[in-house]
């Protein structure tokens, strides 16, 4: 694939799926190109510009902010039945562009193009599950001490602000939007500025399966710009932010500043504990998915890696060969398991961090950038590693994994409730005593056993401590996006009236 391959397969499906090749926000039914700053979006595997935009900054946040309040009028007027009806027609939108879009989400995000249908198709999926649920958001019957008929309606926010990270675009954007829509709100998104494309394409598909124009709007442009305004917007009722920690805390905080209520999905530092007694062929298959799929680039990335003493040289060595095994490489190979990093910024970051780390810790596998144009770095292992080292404490964010030997249970358990995230963590065992005790004993939102990294809409997902708090995905998801009103209604005309509480 070369640099004007790549350019020209992006125009050309801009072209097909949003009706011009010049990207921009998505405001209102139409593309807007912005008068801020240029961008320039890089191909991951060529390391080259791939094509430009203008920030779009805080004049389109207004405008989008606006065309949504009309819109999520529309949109709430309509019955329940008939939005679930929309919600279906998108999934089935998404689904017919399928191949489009995870193309899209190849050339720009760098990821293998079998991960991005998987990750295009996840997005129908989730489309249409909140389909059912918006005709089946209840409120109750209180049964009060007073004469009242007392119940409670479930009502949206209004329009909520979503901001979104580079590493899995597509999928976040529908993440969010799906249930937002369920819940009867109106959305405006702004994804990172480093990969906006199918973004955009998915608020086109929201309008043309039936969705009020103005309903979603999807804004292209810089965070201290666009998300600033976003997040502290009078016309925004509530705030979802998926990204690093240190954002997530000035977002919560600008917010909280305009009494502006948020829902933070942060990173992590995941433990995946594997003892002595699990089937150590799946394990080391398993280890190599938690933390190499998504060249490391995932939230829940397995980045720390907890053997027991009597297993680990062996694991390490089989672990070594596999990663070692690794098809690194262009995104849009079908062959290609593991692409280039997403950006230059976060590449150098990750050098930086693994660099550092290897003057205490025994390199493994990898280890060093790929002599190779584009951005890639193959899957790393570092072992001997001391949980309070900084490789251990913090987010890479790449194909990186800390390997920490263990010798009970117990000291498995406190290693990986050592740090300040709790977004997710894994046990392979034998034993299903311990797999379901470990399981209870971790301080994350998601615990798998004998398994990494599935994700589905129908469960809920979100972070204990600096991972974040609220939760996305299933049911605890769409009840982030309605608050209940209870309405008192007097059934005895003669009752007397209340004075205080
Ligand atoms: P980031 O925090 O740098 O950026 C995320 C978004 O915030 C971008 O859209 C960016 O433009 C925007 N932003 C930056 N400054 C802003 C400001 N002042 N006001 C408003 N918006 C602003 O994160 P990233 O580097 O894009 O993504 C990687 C991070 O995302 C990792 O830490 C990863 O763990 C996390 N992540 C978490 C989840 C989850 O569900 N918990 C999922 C995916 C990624």
């Amino acid at each position: 694939m070369t640099q004007t391959n790549s350019t020209e397969i992006v125009q050309q499906q801009l072209r097909t799926l949003i009706g011009t090749g010049e990207p921009g926000s998505w405001i209102n039914g139409s593309v807007h190109h912005g008068v801020g700053e240029e961008i320039t979006l890089e191909d991951p595997a060529q390391g080259q510009p791939l094509i430009t935009y203008r920030d779009g900054a805080a004049a389109s946040v207004d405008q989008a902010v606006d065309a949504a309040h009309e819109a999520q009028r529309i949109w709430w007027s309509q019955t329940a039945s008939a939005r679930g009806r929309v919600l279906t027609a998108i999934g089935h939108a998404v689904r017919e562009n399928l191949d489009a879009i995870a193309q899209l989400e190849s050339i720009t995000a760098g990821k293998p193009l079998a991960a991005a249908r998987g990750e295009t198709t996840k997005v129908a999926d989730m489309f249409e599950y909140y389909a059912g649920w918006a005709d089946k958001q209840h409120g109750d019957v209180i049964p009060v001490p007073t004469s009242h008929l007392t119940y409670t309606l479930r009502e949206p926010y209004g329009v909520v602000g979503q901001i979104t990270p580079w590493n899995a675009p597509v999928f976040t954007a529908g993440w969010q939007i799906a249930p937002a829509l369920a819940a009867g709100n109106g959305v405006v998104l702004k994804p990172s500025e480093l990969t906006p494309l199918t973004s955009v394409v998915l608020a086109r598909l929201i309008e043309t399966a039936g969705a009020p124009p103005g309903l979603v709007s999807v804004i292209g442009g810089l965070g201290h710009t666009a998300g600033q305004r976003l997040v502290t917007h009078p016309g925004i009722s509530k705030v979802v932010f998926v990204g690093s920690p240190e954002t997530g805390a000035r977002i919560a905080a600008a917010a909280a500043g305009e009494l502006i209520p948020s829902v933070l999905e942060l990173g992590g530092k995941s433990a995946n504990i594997v003892f002595a007694d699990a089937d150590i062929s799946r394990a080391v298959g398993g280890a190599a998915a938690a933390v190499f799929s998504g060249t490391g680039q995932s939230c829940v990335a397995g980045s720390r890696l907890l053997l027991q003493r009597s297993v680990h040289d062996e694991f390490l060595e089989r672990f070594g060969a596999l990663a070692r095994s690794i098809t690194v490489g262009d995104p849009l190979h079908e062959d290609t398991q593991i692409g280039p990093v997403q950006n230059r910024a976060q590449l150098d970051r990750i050098r930086a961090m693994v660099d550092q780390a290897a003057d205490s810790a025994q390199v493994v596998a990898g280890g060093e950038q790929l002599d190779r144009p584009g951005f890639f770095y193959p899957p790393t292992i570092l072992a001997g590693v001391d949980n309070t080292d900084e490789i251990a404490q913090r987010e890479v964010f790449g194909p990186v994994v800390s390997v920490i030997p263990f010798d009970t249970e117990d000291e498995a358990v406190s290693l990986a409730n050592a740090t300040r995230f709790g977004l997710a963590g894994a046990v392979w065992t034998g034993r299903v005593d311990r797999a379901h005790r470990v399981a209870s004993q971790l301080r994350a939102g998601t615990i798998w056993v004998n398994s990494y990294k599935t994700i589905d809409v129908m469960a809920p997902f979100g972070g204990f401590g600096a991972s974040g708090h609220g939760r996305s995905s299933g049911h605890d998801g769409l009840m982030e996006y309605s608050q209940p009103k209870a309405i008192w209604v007097e059934t005895d005309p003669q009752a007397p009236l209340a004075f205080g509480y």
